[in-house]
């Protein structure tokens, strides 16, 4: 399993942005390395930015969006009415609404509000675990393939990063991740539902692993897609937060709430790893008092959010049907994407969907491709179909 799942990588592994990527001849990298285009100002390692702004700017076409596990069902009306209400008292800084959020975030999980550590989107927070916990050559585990952007920094701030490969049914391989553990270990990263495979563990299981495992270094579950599950309350692990273990759990607006281009996310952990954690941001002040605003109103609205979480599960039933229906597996997911094996190198199959106005991701997994595809709306899957069936 070698290929890697970050932000950097988005556009580098494939053809995401549809058409865009396919009209600028050659690769992404080919954009990275020539100055000709004038269009990248930055480094290669900042490459993610510019390659999406430059795909952005040459995507007129695009029918489906399926590249990025966005939900196009938020946010909510209330959401949106909350945005409008607080424009006119942008102009002053955000600090009540940010405290207003953090209450009610507290107040939602269970917990208090210095159990709680805000940012714009989990990202932010992600990068700043991976600087604290990869410290004096500290090891950050996590699963391969998982979601990479916290362990794949680790080496960047001084750590090692520890690839446990999943089990044959494609789930995170627990014990043989408890096993790797020791006095180097600084962070164990456990996503759950898992990024790109939409498999969940057992949640007795990860309980377990959790209580012992948290004795020895810090746990972090990242729960970016629980809200997809049936029963997001027996399988998250905010319990062993409570319960006064090392262990954060990381969950974002970005997914059901469909926040992602609004950006707020959060960790809940013990006070003292969210004041330590906390160093390595600017305390919340990433957020709007827009976000803010619009991030408390989306937890009054569970109609709407129910809403989407079914029309969700009724585009990810004629994306079932679809793949059945072409003679091709998947993998059953818990989230909002469904990962499945393709018969065609993954690059060409992403270049080919892209020319057909559908942006996936693709991933190579024990030497095979893979096809990772975000449930979108009903049109955008049956756009997925057509083009699928023109290829596969
Ligand atoms: N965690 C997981 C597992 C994700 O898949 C993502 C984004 O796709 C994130 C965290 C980051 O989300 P955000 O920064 O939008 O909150």
């Amino acid at each position: 399993m070698s290929n890697s799942l970050n932000r950097r990588n988005w556009i580098k592994s494939s053809a995401v942005m549809a058409g865009g990527l396919a009209l600028l001849s050659g690769t992404a990298e080919k954009l990275v390395a020539a100055p000709a285009a004038k269009k990248l100002t930055v480094l290669p390692e900042e490459a993610f930015l510019s390659e999406a702004q430059v795909a952005a700017q040459n995507v007129p076409d695009m029918k489906a969006r399926l590249n990025a596990n966005e939900n196009p069902f938020g946010p909510s009306p209330a959401a949106k009415k909350a945005i409008e209400d607080a424009l006119a008292d942008s102009f002053r800084y955000p600090f009540e609404s940010l405290s207003v959020l953090s209450n009610k975030i507290a107040d939602h999980e269970g917990v208090t509000s210095r159990n709680i550590l805000l940012s714009s989107g989990t990202s932010p927070l992600l990068l700043a675990a991976a600087m604290h916990y990869s410290k004096d050559g500290k090891s950050v585990i996590s699963g391969e393939t998982s979601y990479d952007d916290l362990p794949s920094k680790s080496p960047r701030f001084g750590g090692t990063w520890i690839k446990v490969p999943m089990t044959a049914d494609f789930k995170l391989d627990l014990d043989a991740m408890e096993a790797k553990v020791d006095d180097k270990t600084g962070l164990v990263y456990i996503c759950n539902p898992n990024n790109p495979t939409a498999t969940v563990v057992d949640v007795n299981k990860l309980k377990g692993f959790c209580e012992r495992v948290s004795k020895k270094t810090t746990v972090m579950v990242d729960e970016a897609y629980i809200d997809y599950l049936p029963n997001p309350d027996q399988v998250t692990m905010m319990g062993a937060v409570k319960a006064g273990q090392n262990v954060i759990v990381a969950r974002t607006f970005s997914k059901l709430y469909g926040f992602a281009g609004l950006r707020c996310g959060y960790f809940v952990a013990q006070p003292d790893t969210i004041r330590a954690l906390s160093a390595y941001t600017s305390q919340g002040m990433a957020i709007s008092a827009t976000t803010a605003a619009a991030a408390v109103a989306a937890y009054q609205e569970t109609a709407f959010l129910q809403d989407a979480l079914k029309k969700t599960l009724e585009s990810k039933e004629f994306l079932y049907a679809t793949l059945k229906k072409e003679g091709y597996d998947y993998i059953p997911s818990s989230a909002n994407f469904v990962l499945f094996p393709i018969k065609m190198d993954g690059r060409q199959f992403s270049t080919e969907m892209s020319k057909r106005g559908v942006g996936i991701r693709t991933w190579k997994m024990n030497d095979k491709d893979y096809c990772r595809v975000s449930i979108g709306r009903m049109d955008e899957m049956q756009a997925f179909a057509d083009a699928f069936k023109q290829i596969s």
